[in-house]
């Protein structure tokens, strides 16, 4: 590669199901670039963790009226966790890079990530952060609404089983005892209600290319994206 392409700083988008690693991957990807990690999932967690704190919850009614007219007073911000490799993110100063990743913030996560507002005030955010290029954006609707003319769009799945393995061990990790049957119940409910959605459903951008992960590795994975990669900046 000459520095020409190696300067061509791309705009990546990763979209697709819950619990497929996209966020992992995303993070290897811009790590191995020297690009911008853009966790978008983590920002609709971090809206919902406030809407639980500030008592917006009824069970599992949200009080969509409520959180919509305290929009403008929830300050997101991320914070470079040289630890991590990635970006801690902060609500209205405070660190909530744990607690948005419960299962109670799982389950409540698509209440907030239906709301209109909450979708404008959040994609407006990720446009601006993503607005010169060098960075990998992981989410639902990356390639179809926040970044329609990515440079690389793809479209991650694996079998939900698969999925809720992973996501039941990680919990474990991190000694969250959650049962296997109710991560895999998450799972199938989060998809369903991303994919049915009437605001910018999780649908494949129509030249998205698909990545099933279900039986690859992580260094199958890299290979498959360095190879379309390598094919879009040496064009
Ligand atoms: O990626 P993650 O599983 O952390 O996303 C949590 C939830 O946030 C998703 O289930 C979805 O409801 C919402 N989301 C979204 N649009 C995005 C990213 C996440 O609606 N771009």
């Amino acid at each position: 590669m000459n520095t020409t392409t190696q300067n061509k700083k791309l705009t990546i988008a990763i979209d697709g199901f819950s619990s497929c690693g996209k966020s992992t991957f995303a993070k290897q990807i811009a790590a191995r670039l020297g690009y911008v990690f853009i966790d978008t999932g983590a920002m609709y967690r971090a809206v919902t963790l406030y809407a639980i704190d500030h008592g917006m919850f009824f069970g599992c009614e949200l009080n969509a009226e409520q959180l919509i007219a305290e929009l403008d007073n929830i300050d997101i911000t991320f914070r470079y966790n040289p630890s991590r490799g990635a970006a801690d993110i902060y609500i209205n100063g405070s660190a909530a890079e744990q607690r948005i990743r419960t299962i109670e913030v799982s389950n409540l996560v698509s209440r907030v990530s239906s709301v209109a507002e909450v979708r404008q005030k959040l994609v407006a955010m990720q446009q601006a952060m993503g607005r010169d290029g060098g960075v990998v954006l992981d989410g639902r609707d990356i390639g179809t609404v926040v970044f329609p003319d990515a440079d690389i769009k793809l479209f991650m799945t694996a079998d939900p089983e698969v999925r809720a393995e992973r996501r039941y061990k990680e919990l474990a990790a991190k000694g969250d005892n959650t049962p296997y049957e109710e991560v895999l119940r998450n799972v199938v409910e989060r998809d369903a209600a991303d994919q049915n959605r009437a605001i910018s459903p999780l649908r494949k951008a129509d030249d998205a290319i698909v990545l099933d992960n279900s039986h690859m590795t992580v260094d199958e994975q890299m290979a498959f994206f360095m190879n379309l990669y390598e094919q879009k900046v040496c064009r």
